[in-house]
Protein backbone atom coordinates (compact mmCIF):
# COMPACT_ATOMS: atom_id res chain seq x y z
CA UNK A 1 0.00 0.00 0.00
CA UNK A 2 1.52 3.44 -1.27
CA UNK A 3 1.54 6.06 1.46
CA UNK A 4 -1.31 8.78 2.32
CA UNK A 5 1.34 11.40 1.52
CA UNK A 6 2.10 9.73 -1.86
CA UNK A 7 -2.04 9.05 -2.59
CA UNK A 8 -2.35 12.39 -1.84
CA UNK A 9 0.25 13.46 -4.48
CA UNK A 10 -0.62 11.27 -7.31
CA UNK A 11 -3.91 11.87 -6.87
CA UNK A 12 -3.32 15.68 -7.22
CA UNK A 13 -0.64 15.59 -9.75
CA UNK A 14 0.99 18.39 -11.30
CA UNK A 15 -1.16 20.17 -13.44
CA UNK A 16 1.88 21.15 -15.69
CA UNK A 17 3.08 18.18 -16.18
CA UNK A 18 -1.12 16.99 -17.15
CA UNK A 19 -1.00 19.50 -19.63
CA UNK A 20 1.97 18.88 -21.40
CA UNK A 21 0.79 14.87 -21.56
CA UNK A 22 -2.27 16.95 -23.18
CA UNK A 23 -0.17 18.82 -25.60
CA UNK A 24 1.26 15.25 -26.93
CA UNK A 25 -2.03 13.72 -27.44
CA UNK A 26 -3.99 16.91 -29.03
CA UNK A 27 -0.57 17.00 -31.23
CA UNK A 28 -1.00 13.92 -32.41
CA UNK A 29 -4.47 14.26 -33.03
CA UNK A 30 -4.25 17.56 -35.18
CA UNK A 31 -0.28 17.89 -36.25
CA UNK A 32 2.14 19.18 -33.89
CA UNK A 33 1.90 22.65 -35.53
CA UNK A 34 -1.22 23.05 -35.00
CA UNK A 35 -0.96 23.19 -31.08
CA UNK A 36 0.31 26.14 -29.32
CA UNK A 37 1.73 24.53 -26.00
CA UNK A 38 3.10 27.66 -23.67
CA UNK A 39 1.97 24.63 -20.72
CA UNK A 40 6.14 23.79 -19.84
CA UNK A 41 9.04 25.50 -19.08
CA UNK A 42 10.88 23.73 -21.64
CA UNK A 43 13.12 25.83 -23.76
CA UNK A 44 13.04 25.63 -27.84
CA UNK A 45 16.29 27.28 -28.21
CA UNK A 46 18.98 24.53 -28.80
CA UNK A 47 22.19 24.54 -26.27
CA UNK A 48 24.89 25.86 -28.45
CA UNK A 49 26.80 23.95 -30.37
CA UNK A 50 30.11 23.93 -28.09
CA UNK A 51 28.09 22.29 -25.49
CA UNK A 52 28.02 18.87 -27.66
CA UNK A 53 30.99 19.32 -29.34
CA UNK A 54 32.72 19.42 -25.23
CA UNK A 55 30.72 16.25 -24.58
CA UNK A 56 32.38 14.65 -27.83
CA UNK A 57 35.33 15.55 -26.84
CA UNK A 58 35.25 14.19 -23.23
CA UNK A 59 33.78 11.41 -24.32
CA UNK A 60 36.84 10.58 -26.52
CA UNK A 61 39.37 11.84 -24.75
CA UNK A 62 38.24 11.41 -21.13
CA UNK A 63 39.67 8.65 -19.22
CA UNK A 64 36.32 6.89 -18.93
CA UNK A 65 37.43 5.13 -16.13
CA UNK A 66 37.17 9.09 -13.91
CA UNK A 67 34.64 10.45 -16.30
CA UNK A 68 31.72 7.21 -15.76
CA UNK A 69 32.89 6.80 -11.89
CA UNK A 70 31.62 7.80 -8.66
CA UNK A 71 33.60 11.35 -7.25
CA UNK A 72 33.25 12.93 -3.93
CA UNK A 73 29.64 13.41 -3.40
CA UNK A 74 29.86 17.21 -3.66
CA UNK A 75 31.21 17.15 -7.13
CA UNK A 76 34.55 17.63 -9.39
CA UNK A 77 36.87 19.59 -7.76
CA UNK A 78 37.89 20.63 -11.11
CA UNK A 79 34.92 21.56 -11.76
CA UNK A 80 33.97 23.48 -8.78
CA UNK A 81 37.02 25.41 -9.07
CA UNK A 82 36.24 26.47 -12.85
CA UNK A 83 32.72 27.58 -11.32
CA UNK A 84 34.09 29.48 -7.96
CA UNK A 85 36.75 31.08 -10.65
CA UNK A 86 33.35 32.51 -13.19
CA UNK A 87 31.51 33.22 -10.13
CA UNK A 88 34.27 35.06 -8.23
CA UNK A 89 35.04 37.55 -12.04
CA UNK A 90 31.71 37.83 -12.49
CA UNK A 91 30.36 39.03 -9.02
CA UNK A 92 33.64 40.31 -7.27
CA UNK A 93 33.66 37.46 -4.86
CA UNK A 94 35.93 35.42 -3.56
CA UNK A 95 34.69 32.05 -3.67
CA UNK A 96 36.67 28.55 -3.94
CA UNK A 97 35.09 25.41 -4.71
CA UNK A 98 34.31 24.79 -0.83
CA UNK A 99 31.24 26.78 -1.26
CA UNK A 100 29.71 24.86 -4.32
CA UNK A 101 27.95 21.49 -4.35
CA UNK A 102 27.03 20.44 -7.49
CA UNK A 103 23.30 19.73 -7.88
CA UNK A 104 20.69 18.17 -10.19
CA UNK A 105 19.30 20.88 -11.19
CA UNK A 106 18.29 23.86 -9.33
CA UNK A 107 15.49 21.22 -8.14
CA UNK A 108 18.33 18.98 -6.73
CA UNK A 109 19.94 22.17 -5.13
CA UNK A 110 16.58 23.08 -3.39
CA UNK A 111 15.86 19.88 -2.14
CA UNK A 112 19.78 19.44 -0.97
CA UNK A 113 19.15 23.12 1.08
CA UNK A 114 15.89 22.22 2.55
CA UNK A 115 17.27 18.88 3.80
CA UNK A 116 20.22 20.57 5.12
CA UNK A 117 17.75 23.22 7.27
CA UNK A 118 14.67 22.03 8.15
CA UNK A 119 13.54 20.28 11.29
CA UNK A 120 9.60 19.40 10.83
CA UNK A 121 7.14 21.69 11.51
CA UNK A 122 9.87 24.48 10.75
CA UNK A 123 8.15 27.39 8.09
CA UNK A 124 9.40 28.42 4.68
CA UNK A 125 8.54 31.51 3.63
CA UNK A 126 6.71 31.84 -0.85
CA UNK A 127 5.68 35.00 -2.22
CA UNK A 128 3.33 34.21 -4.38
CA UNK A 129 2.56 33.88 -7.29
CA UNK A 130 5.31 30.85 -7.07
CA UNK A 131 6.84 27.34 -8.91
CA UNK A 132 4.32 25.02 -7.23
CA UNK A 133 6.78 22.61 -6.98
CA UNK A 134 8.15 24.16 -3.88
CA UNK A 135 5.18 23.10 -1.93
CA UNK A 136 7.13 19.59 -2.43
CA UNK A 137 10.17 20.31 -2.15
CA UNK A 138 9.07 21.94 1.45
CA UNK A 139 6.63 18.76 2.27
CA UNK A 140 9.78 16.29 1.40
CA UNK A 141 11.22 18.01 4.63
CA UNK A 142 8.08 17.72 6.84
CA UNK A 143 8.22 21.65 6.59
CA UNK A 144 5.09 24.08 6.27
CA UNK A 145 4.67 26.62 3.45
CA UNK A 146 3.58 30.27 4.49
CA UNK A 147 2.36 31.96 1.09
CA UNK A 148 2.35 35.51 0.93
CA UNK A 149 0.10 37.13 -1.20
CA UNK A 150 0.91 39.25 -4.18
CA UNK A 151 1.40 42.70 -4.76
CA UNK A 152 -0.89 42.71 -7.98
CA UNK A 153 0.23 46.13 -9.91
CA UNK A 154 3.89 44.98 -10.20
CA UNK A 155 4.22 41.53 -8.61
CA UNK A 156 6.78 42.90 -6.33
CA UNK A 157 7.82 41.64 -2.71
CA UNK A 158 5.32 41.65 -0.28
CA UNK A 159 7.60 42.93 2.59
CA UNK A 160 4.76 44.00 4.86
CA UNK A 161 3.03 40.72 5.42
CA UNK A 162 6.57 39.12 5.28
CA UNK A 163 7.07 40.64 8.51
CA UNK A 164 3.91 40.12 9.65
CA UNK A 165 3.86 36.31 9.32
CA UNK A 166 7.69 35.64 10.43
CA UNK A 167 7.72 33.84 13.46
CA UNK A 168 9.97 31.85 15.40
CA UNK A 169 9.18 29.14 13.31
CA UNK A 170 10.43 30.79 10.44
CA UNK A 171 13.16 29.12 9.27
CA UNK A 172 13.79 29.95 5.21
CA UNK A 173 11.88 32.01 2.71
CA UNK A 174 12.59 30.95 -0.78
CA UNK A 175 13.10 33.67 -3.40
CA UNK A 176 12.85 33.17 -7.22
CA UNK A 177 13.76 36.21 -9.61
CA UNK A 178 13.88 36.39 -12.50
CA UNK A 179 10.35 34.70 -11.29
CA UNK A 180 8.29 31.95 -12.58
CA UNK A 181 5.57 32.40 -13.03
CA UNK A 182 5.30 36.38 -13.73
CA UNK A 183 8.87 37.27 -14.92
CA UNK A 184 9.49 39.89 -11.97
CA UNK A 185 13.04 41.02 -10.82
CA UNK A 186 13.30 42.08 -7.33
CA UNK A 187 15.44 45.28 -7.43
CA UNK A 188 18.31 45.92 -4.89
CA UNK A 189 16.03 48.17 -2.67
CA UNK A 190 13.78 45.76 -2.10
CA UNK A 191 16.31 43.27 -1.58
CA UNK A 192 18.43 45.19 0.87
CA UNK A 193 14.80 45.90 3.03
CA UNK A 194 14.50 42.15 2.96
CA UNK A 195 17.59 41.75 4.00
CA UNK A 196 17.48 44.09 6.67
CA UNK A 197 13.93 42.47 7.86
CA UNK A 198 15.65 39.17 8.05
CA UNK A 199 18.98 40.31 10.15
CA UNK A 200 16.22 41.50 12.86
CA UNK A 201 13.75 38.61 13.06
CA UNK A 202 17.24 36.61 13.63
CA UNK A 203 17.82 38.70 16.58
CA UNK A 204 14.32 38.42 17.82
CA UNK A 205 13.87 34.72 17.31
CA UNK A 206 17.17 33.82 18.30
CA UNK A 207 18.01 31.53 15.77
CA UNK A 208 19.40 31.57 11.52
CA UNK A 209 16.52 32.71 8.77
CA UNK A 210 17.70 31.09 5.62
CA UNK A 211 17.56 32.77 2.33
CA UNK A 212 16.92 30.46 -0.83
CA UNK A 213 17.56 32.00 -3.90
CA UNK A 214 16.14 30.27 -6.89
CA UNK A 215 18.24 31.23 -9.99
CA UNK A 216 17.72 28.87 -13.03
CA UNK A 217 16.44 32.11 -14.75
CA UNK A 218 19.45 34.67 -13.89
CA UNK A 219 20.59 35.12 -17.44
CA UNK A 220 17.22 35.69 -19.03
CA UNK A 221 16.49 39.16 -19.17
CA UNK A 222 14.79 42.13 -21.13
CA UNK A 223 16.20 45.05 -20.64
CA UNK A 224 19.04 47.15 -18.79
CA UNK A 225 17.56 45.12 -15.34
CA UNK A 226 20.03 43.80 -12.70
CA UNK A 227 19.76 41.14 -11.16
CA UNK A 228 21.49 41.38 -7.85
CA UNK A 229 23.65 38.78 -5.89
CA UNK A 230 22.06 37.86 -2.82
CA UNK A 231 25.15 37.00 -1.06
CA UNK A 232 26.22 40.42 -1.42
CA UNK A 233 23.21 41.12 0.92
CA UNK A 234 22.85 38.54 3.34
CA UNK A 235 24.90 35.67 4.86
CA UNK A 236 22.88 33.37 5.48
CA UNK A 237 21.88 32.66 1.86
CA UNK A 238 22.38 29.77 -0.20
CA UNK A 239 22.15 30.64 -4.10
CA UNK A 240 20.27 27.59 -6.64
CA UNK A 241 21.36 27.07 -10.11
CA UNK A 242 20.73 25.61 -12.83
CA UNK A 243 21.81 25.19 -16.82
CA UNK A 244 18.04 24.00 -17.28
CA UNK A 245 17.34 26.84 -18.69
CA UNK A 246 20.08 28.87 -19.87
CA UNK A 247 21.67 26.19 -21.78
CA UNK A 248 18.69 24.49 -22.24
CA UNK A 249 19.69 21.23 -20.89
CA UNK A 250 16.70 20.91 -18.95
CA UNK A 251 17.09 16.46 -19.35
CA UNK A 252 20.82 16.32 -18.28
CA UNK A 253 20.06 17.89 -14.71
CA UNK A 254 22.80 20.07 -13.95
CA UNK A 255 23.30 22.78 -11.42
CA UNK A 256 24.75 24.10 -8.38
CA UNK A 257 24.20 24.83 -4.95
CA UNK A 258 26.46 28.01 -3.47
CA UNK A 259 26.61 27.83 0.16
CA UNK A 260 27.57 31.92 0.99
CA UNK A 261 30.72 31.34 3.26
CA UNK A 262 29.62 33.58 5.62
CA UNK A 263 26.79 31.57 6.57
CA UNK A 264 26.09 31.04 10.13
CA UNK A 265 27.65 27.69 11.22
CA UNK A 266 29.07 27.26 7.12
CA UNK A 267 31.20 24.32 8.24
CA UNK A 268 28.10 21.98 9.48
CA UNK A 269 26.33 23.41 6.78
CA UNK A 270 28.18 22.34 4.22
CA UNK A 271 29.16 18.83 5.29
CA UNK A 272 25.20 18.56 6.29
CA UNK A 273 24.36 19.63 2.79
CA UNK A 274 27.27 16.95 1.07
CA UNK A 275 25.49 13.86 3.35
CA UNK A 276 21.71 15.36 1.91
CA UNK A 277 23.14 15.02 -1.87
CA UNK A 278 24.01 11.62 -1.14
CA UNK A 279 21.33 10.41 0.97
CA UNK A 280 18.39 12.07 -1.40
CA UNK A 281 20.01 9.29 -3.61
CA UNK A 282 21.27 11.94 -6.04
CA UNK A 283 24.51 10.80 -4.66
CA UNK A 284 26.32 12.90 -6.69
CA UNK A 285 25.41 15.49 -10.26
CA UNK A 286 25.73 13.77 -13.47
CA UNK A 287 29.20 13.22 -14.58
CA UNK A 288 29.36 14.09 -17.68
CA UNK A 289 27.56 17.26 -17.67
CA UNK A 290 29.88 18.77 -14.79
CA UNK A 291 32.67 18.53 -17.06
CA UNK A 292 31.03 19.92 -19.51
CA UNK A 293 29.35 23.39 -17.93
CA UNK A 294 32.54 23.77 -16.28
CA UNK A 295 33.66 24.36 -19.81
CA UNK A 296 31.17 26.57 -20.49
CA UNK A 297 31.06 29.24 -18.17
CA UNK A 298 29.21 32.75 -19.66
CA UNK A 299 27.93 30.67 -22.40
CA UNK A 300 24.29 30.79 -22.74
CA UNK A 301 21.58 29.49 -25.57
CA UNK A 302 20.57 32.24 -27.89
CA UNK A 303 18.47 34.56 -26.09
CA UNK A 304 16.64 36.68 -29.05
CA UNK A 305 13.95 34.17 -29.44
CA UNK A 306 12.54 34.91 -26.43
CA UNK A 307 12.97 38.67 -26.60
CA UNK A 308 10.99 38.55 -29.60
CA UNK A 309 8.40 36.24 -28.35
CA UNK A 310 8.29 38.24 -25.18
CA UNK A 311 7.53 41.39 -27.35
CA UNK A 312 5.09 39.94 -30.10
CA UNK A 313 2.67 38.56 -27.30
CA UNK A 314 2.90 41.64 -25.18
CA UNK A 315 2.22 43.62 -28.17
CA UNK A 316 -0.50 41.27 -29.51
CA UNK A 317 -2.57 39.70 -26.48
CA UNK A 318 -2.50 43.79 -24.81
CA UNK A 319 -4.05 45.13 -28.09
CA UNK A 320 -6.46 42.19 -27.65
CA UNK A 321 -7.31 43.69 -24.00
CA UNK A 322 -5.47 41.38 -21.94
CA UNK A 323 -3.95 43.06 -18.82
CA UNK A 324 -0.57 42.12 -17.47
CA UNK A 325 2.56 43.42 -16.18
CA UNK A 326 4.63 42.95 -18.85
CA UNK A 327 7.66 40.64 -18.25
CA UNK A 328 11.45 41.56 -17.03
CA UNK A 329 13.03 38.30 -17.22
CA UNK A 330 12.37 34.27 -17.35
CA UNK A 331 10.47 33.50 -20.14
CA UNK A 332 6.81 33.31 -18.90
CA UNK A 333 3.98 36.17 -18.78
CA UNK A 334 1.05 36.02 -16.14
CA UNK A 335 -1.65 37.96 -17.84
CA UNK A 336 -5.07 38.45 -15.91
CA UNK A 337 -8.06 36.07 -17.19
CA UNK A 338 -11.06 37.84 -17.93
CA UNK A 339 -12.86 35.75 -15.70
CA UNK A 340 -12.41 34.70 -12.48
CA UNK A 341 -11.70 30.84 -12.78
CA UNK A 342 -9.03 30.38 -14.63
CA UNK A 343 -9.20 26.85 -14.88
CA UNK A 344 -12.50 27.43 -16.60
CA UNK A 345 -10.24 30.24 -18.86
CA UNK A 346 -7.53 27.80 -19.71
CA UNK A 347 -10.09 25.10 -20.34
CA UNK A 348 -11.60 27.48 -22.76
CA UNK A 349 -8.39 28.20 -24.64
CA UNK A 350 -8.45 24.52 -25.59
CA UNK A 351 -11.00 25.13 -27.93
CA UNK A 352 -8.32 27.18 -30.49
CA UNK A 353 -5.52 24.38 -29.16
CA UNK A 354 -4.09 26.74 -27.01
CA UNK A 355 -2.33 25.37 -24.20
CA UNK A 356 -2.00 27.60 -20.85
CA UNK A 357 -1.67 27.46 -17.16
CA UNK A 358 -3.68 28.08 -14.92
CA UNK A 359 -2.72 30.85 -12.58
CA UNK A 360 -3.80 28.87 -9.35
CA UNK A 361 -1.54 26.51 -10.26
CA UNK A 362 1.12 29.30 -9.00
CA UNK A 363 -1.35 30.51 -6.26
CA UNK A 364 -1.95 33.25 -8.58
CA UNK A 365 -5.70 32.56 -9.18
CA UNK A 366 -7.57 34.49 -11.89
CA UNK A 367 -4.79 34.87 -13.75
CA UNK A 368 -2.89 32.22 -16.47
CA UNK A 369 0.69 31.70 -17.27
CA UNK A 370 2.25 31.61 -20.44
CA UNK A 371 5.64 29.67 -21.35
CA UNK A 372 6.72 31.66 -24.25
CA UNK A 373 10.20 29.35 -24.53
CA UNK A 374 8.27 27.92 -27.88
CA UNK A 375 9.71 28.62 -31.50
CA UNK A 376 8.60 32.10 -33.26
CA UNK A 377 6.20 30.40 -35.23
CA UNK A 378 3.90 28.53 -32.76
CA UNK A 379 3.51 32.25 -31.12
CA UNK A 380 2.65 34.11 -34.51
CA UNK A 381 0.48 31.52 -35.28
CA UNK A 382 -1.41 31.18 -32.04
CA UNK A 383 -2.15 34.85 -31.97
CA UNK A 384 -5.57 34.27 -33.88
CA UNK A 385 -6.32 31.76 -31.04
CA UNK A 386 -5.69 34.58 -28.34
CA UNK A 387 -7.72 37.04 -30.38
CA UNK A 388 -10.65 34.82 -30.77
CA UNK A 389 -10.82 33.62 -27.41
CA UNK A 390 -10.58 37.28 -26.00
CA UNK A 391 -13.87 38.09 -28.60
CA UNK A 392 -15.28 35.52 -26.46
CA UNK A 393 -14.91 37.16 -23.98
CA UNK A 394 -15.97 40.10 -24.82
CA UNK A 395 -12.32 41.67 -24.52
CA UNK A 396 -12.65 43.42 -27.94
N1 LIG B 1 12.83 26.64 -9.92
C1 LIG B 1 12.04 27.26 -10.81
C2 LIG B 1 11.51 28.60 -10.48
C3 LIG B 1 11.71 26.64 -12.02
O1 LIG B 1 10.92 27.29 -12.88
C4 LIG B 1 12.23 25.35 -12.29
C5 LIG B 1 11.86 24.64 -13.52
O2 LIG B 1 11.06 25.04 -14.31
C6 LIG B 1 13.05 24.75 -11.33
C7 LIG B 1 13.33 25.43 -10.15
C8 LIG B 1 13.64 23.39 -11.54
O3 LIG B 1 14.68 23.50 -12.46
P1 LIG B 1 15.65 22.28 -12.81
O4 LIG B 1 15.22 21.74 -14.11
O5 LIG B 1 16.99 22.89 -12.91
O6 LIG B 1 15.58 21.31 -11.71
Amino acid sequence: MISQKMRYLAENGSAIRAMFEEGKEMAALYGKENVYDFSLGNPNTPAPDLIRQTAIDLLEKMDPISLHGYMSNVGYEDVRDALALSLNQRFGASYDRNSLIMTVGAAGALNVALKTILDPGDEVMLQAPYFGEYNNYISNFDGVPVIISPHEEDFSLNLAEMEEKMSPKTKALILNSPNNPTGAIYPAKDLKALAELLVQKEKEFGHAIYLISDEPYREIIFGDYEVPWLPDFYDNTFVGYSYSKSLSLPGERIGYLLINPRMEDFGSVISAASVANRILGFVNAPSLFQQVVSRAAGLTSDMGVYVRNRNTLVKALSSYGYQMVEPKGAFYMFPKCPIPDDKEFCQAAKKYRILIVPGSTFRGPGYFRLAFCVSEKTVKDSLEGFEKLARDYAMI
